[in-house]
C-alpha cells in the first residue's frame, strides 16, 4: 500500500519545522571596556550593571530562540542598552566639547555582507535601528549629522531632543575633562571613564547566519565632528558568515588605524586561528603593543564566542549554544 500524498507533506513539514527550532542560537553582548576597578564599584551599582546586562541578553537569546532573525535580536537586544543610563549610548552618552550628544551606531550581516551605519547623529532615538535601517532601506551603508537624521525622520524612525539623552554622571565627566583641556589642546588624555560604555552585540541566528551591531556616544569633549570606530564598518563592527562576527569598545582612533574588528575576522578566515586566538591576538598584542586600550566580543558560525580585552574589565555577558548564561565585569 502506498503512503497516501497529504502525509508524506505532513511528515517533511514536521521534521523541518522541529529542526529549525533545534539549530544552535548564541549571543554575546558588551557594555564597554575600560579602567575599572573594584573599589570603585558599589555593590548597589555593580547589581545594577548585571541586571541590566542579563536584560539585554536573556531578551537577545529570547528572540533568537523564537527564530528572530540576527537583525531583529541585535536591535532589541541594543535598544534596552541604549535607553539605559549606564552605558554610553542613547540615554547616558557622553558629551561632546560643546555639551551635546553626537551618537554613532552601525551593524552588519554575516551572510550578505550588507551593513548600516550612522555617524555624529544629535536626534535619533535608537542609533542602531537608525543603522539597520540605512541598511535595508537605503542604497548606502553609511549616513552622518543632518542628513541621516532626515532619512530617519522620512522612514519614521523616533526623534528626540538632544537632551533626551542627558545625564548628570556625564555632565560631571564633561566639565571636569575640560578643565583639564584647554581651548588650543587638541590632544588630550582622557581617562577611560571618559569614554567607556559603548555597548554592542554579536549574534548566531536559528539560520546559521551570524551578525554584529554596536551603538556609542563615543568619548567626553570630542570636537570637530569626530568619529569613532563603531560606525567603521571593519573597525568597530564586522560580520562574515565564513570567519565571525566582532562589536568592538575602547580607544576608537587606534581600532580605526588597526582595523581591528575586520582584522580578528581575516586571521581566523586566512590563517585558519580559532576565535579565541585570532581575538586574543589582536587585542592583546597588535593593539596593546600599538598603546591602544579596549576589546571585543566575537562569534562564529559554529556558535564559538571569544571576549578579550586589555583593560581592567569589560561589561560582558553571553548565552552560548547550550543556553548557559555568563555575566561579568572584571577580569
Ligand atoms: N570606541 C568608542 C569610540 O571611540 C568608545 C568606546 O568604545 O568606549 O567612539
Amino acid at each position: 500500500m502506498t503512503t497516501p500524498k497529504f502525509l508524506l507533506f505532513a511528515i517533511a513539514f514536521t521534521f523541518s519545522v522541529s529542526s529549525f527550532a533545534e539549530n544552535p542560537v548564541a549571543i554575546a553582548i558588551h557594555g564597554g571596556a575600560g579602567t575599572l576597578s573594584k573599589a570603585d564599584m558599589t555593590p548597589q551599582k555593580q547589581r545594577q550593571y548585571e541586571a541590566t546586562l542579563k536584560t539585554a541578553v536573556e531578551t537577545g537569546y529570547a528572540l533568537l530562540k523564537s527564530g528572530a532573525s540576527g537583525e531583529r535580536a541585535i536591535i532589541e537586544t541594543l535598544k534596552i542598552m541604549e535607553v539605559s543610563s549606564l552605558f554610553n549610548a542613547g540615554v547616558g552618552a557622553v558629551y561632546n566639547f560643546d555639551e551635546e550628544h553626537e551618537l554613532d551606531a552601525s551593524i552588519m550581516l554575516g551572510h550578505s555582507r550588507q551593513a548600516g551605519a550612522v555617524a555624529g547623529v544629535k536626534r535619533i532615538k535608537s542609533p542602531i535601528e537608525a543603522a539597520a535601517t540605512v541598511m535595508s532601506r537605503s542604497e548606502h551603508v553609511m549616513l552622518s549629522g543632518q542628513g541621516a537624521e532626515h532619512f530617519a525622520e522620512q522612514m519614521g524612525l523616533e526623534m528626540v531632543d538632544n537632551n533626551f539623552f542627558d545625564t548628570m554622571h556625564r555632565k560631571e565627566a564633561l566639565q571636569r575633562a575640560k578643565q583639564r583641556m584647554s581651548l588650543n589642546t587638541y590632544n588630550f588624555t582622557r581617562t577611560d571613564s571618559e569614554k567607556m560604555g559603548t555597548v554592542g552585540a554579536v549574534v548566531l541566528d536559528s539560520t546559521g547566519n551570524i551578525a554584529a551591531g554596536t551603538s556609542t556616544g563615543g568619548m567626553t569633549a570630542k570636537r570637530f565632528g569626530r568619529v569613532g570606530d563603531s560606525p567603521v564598518i571593519g573597525a568597530g563592527t564586522f560580520a562574515d558568515n565564513e570567519s565571525c562576527a566582532v562589536s568592538a569598545t575602547g580607544h576608537g582612533e587606534y581600532f580605526i588605524r588597526y582595523n581591528v574588528a575586520a582584522d580578528i575576522c581575516a586571521r581566523v578566515k586566512y590563517q585558519k586561528l580559532s576565535l579565541e586566538k585570532a581575538a586574543d591576538t589582536v587585542i592583546n598584542q597588535v593593539l596593546a603593543n600599538a598603546g591602544g586600550s579596549g576589546g571585543i566580543i566575537a562569534i562564529d558560525a559554529k556558535g564559538n564566542i571569544a571576549m578579550p580585552f586589555n583593560t581592567t574589565g569589560m561589561y560582558r555577558a553571553s548565552v552560548d549554544v547550550e543556553g548557559n548564561v555568563y555575566i561579568a565585569i572584571f577580569k
